[in-house]
């Protein structure tokens, strides 16, 4: 068997490792990328896993994208950090490694197949992965199958709607979870807040420079009794709460693996949003969940990239 080679592609860098055929990554290597063209990107990422192969074949090459990606060919239909659009990823990649197999799939769905596999979904019927980051995704393993949907998009939480001409979120519409629950969402309207001069505490918690303001500052905020922050927080972790309910109305999943910088870093604000799922989700369903930490880190999507294409 020859090697396998798991990659995240970030906004930033490539991330690679090889990985063994029952989930143990060797070192991870960290390549800096300049968002290039699809083509560009094929042979830097074509060129990582041939240094990290050192001399032996490639067998199977896996990457976690940041974006929509067509189950089965690689097709990137939307890279919006990467400003792609429409473009043939997969069969690039495919036409360098000749005798490889080849899966790019959506970043999120890599980390659910990982945690799922190798992490802290091990052992469920239902994993539901739930990070609550710069943004809000998720992905779903029923039964030992990883749900991709017919397009792709199944599990884009983030996208679900909760209300109508809401606020604009980053994919071009408006009324999104993520654009009430997202990371980057609330660091803007905190920012907004402190620019129109609300909450001093949280000024003064950021060395009194507003830009500098973000999220995990707030929860300590929060947690320090600020009141017209907590009504903040309120809303916002009820939201949380709801997009929650919605995903595990629709999955009924016995894990919820939770991961995602807001999600570690803001404890008040998982307090709220687990306490509203609790009293919103139908009892049989929320008796079933075991809600669990994701385990596996940064590596957990480059196991579950390398893995997939492992697997087919
Ligand atoms: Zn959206």
């Amino acid at each position: 068997m020859g090697i396998l080679v798991g990659v995240d592609l970030g906004g930033t860098h490539l991330r690679a490792a090889t990985v063994t055929s029952d989930g143990q990554a060797g070192p991870v290597v960290r390549k800096a990328h300049g968002r290039e063209d699809a083509r560009t990107m094929a042979a830097a990422v074509v060129a990582l896993a041939a240094d990290l192969a050192k001399g032996e074949p490639v067998d199977a090459l896996g990457i976690g994208f940041p974006g929509w990606v067509v189950p089965g060919t690689g097709h990137v239909i939307r890279g919006p950090n990467l400003g792609w659009m429409d473009e043939p990823f997969g069969q690039m990649l495919r036409s360098a490694l000749p005798g490889a197999r080849v899966v790019v799939v959506n970043d999120l769905k890599a980390i659910a197949w990982g945690e799922s596999r190798f992490g802290a979904g091990r052992g469920a019927k239902v994993a539901g992965v739930v990070f609550v980051g710069s943004g809000l995704g998720t992905g779903v393993v029923t039964n030992g199958v990883l749900q991709e949907g017919a397009t792709g998009v199944a599990g884009e939480l983030g996208h679900a709607k909760v209300a109508i001409d809401g606020e604009p979120c980053g994919c071009g519409q408006r009324g999104c979870f993520e654009a009430y629950v997202g990371g980057a969402n609330i660091d803007k309207r905190l920012r907004a807040m402190v620019r129109d001069g609300k909450v001093p505490a949280l000024l003064e918690a950021a060395g009194g420079e507003w830009e500098r303001v973000h999220v995990g500052m707030a929860d300590a905020v929060v947690r320090s009794g600020d009141s017209e922050l907590s009504m903040v927080w309120q809303e916002i972790g009820d939201l949380l709460g709801l997009a929650l309910t919605a995903f595990a109305s629709v999955h009924n999943p016995d894990k919820l693996v939770m991961g995602g910088g807001v999600w570690t870093t803001c404890p008040a604000l998982r307090e709220i949003a687990t306490n509203r799922l609790q009293a919103s989700l139908l009892p049989p369903a929320w008796d079933a969940i075991r809600m669990v930490d994701a385990t596996l880190g940064d590596s957990a999507g480059i196991l579950g990239a390398a893995s997939l294409a492992a697997s087919r």
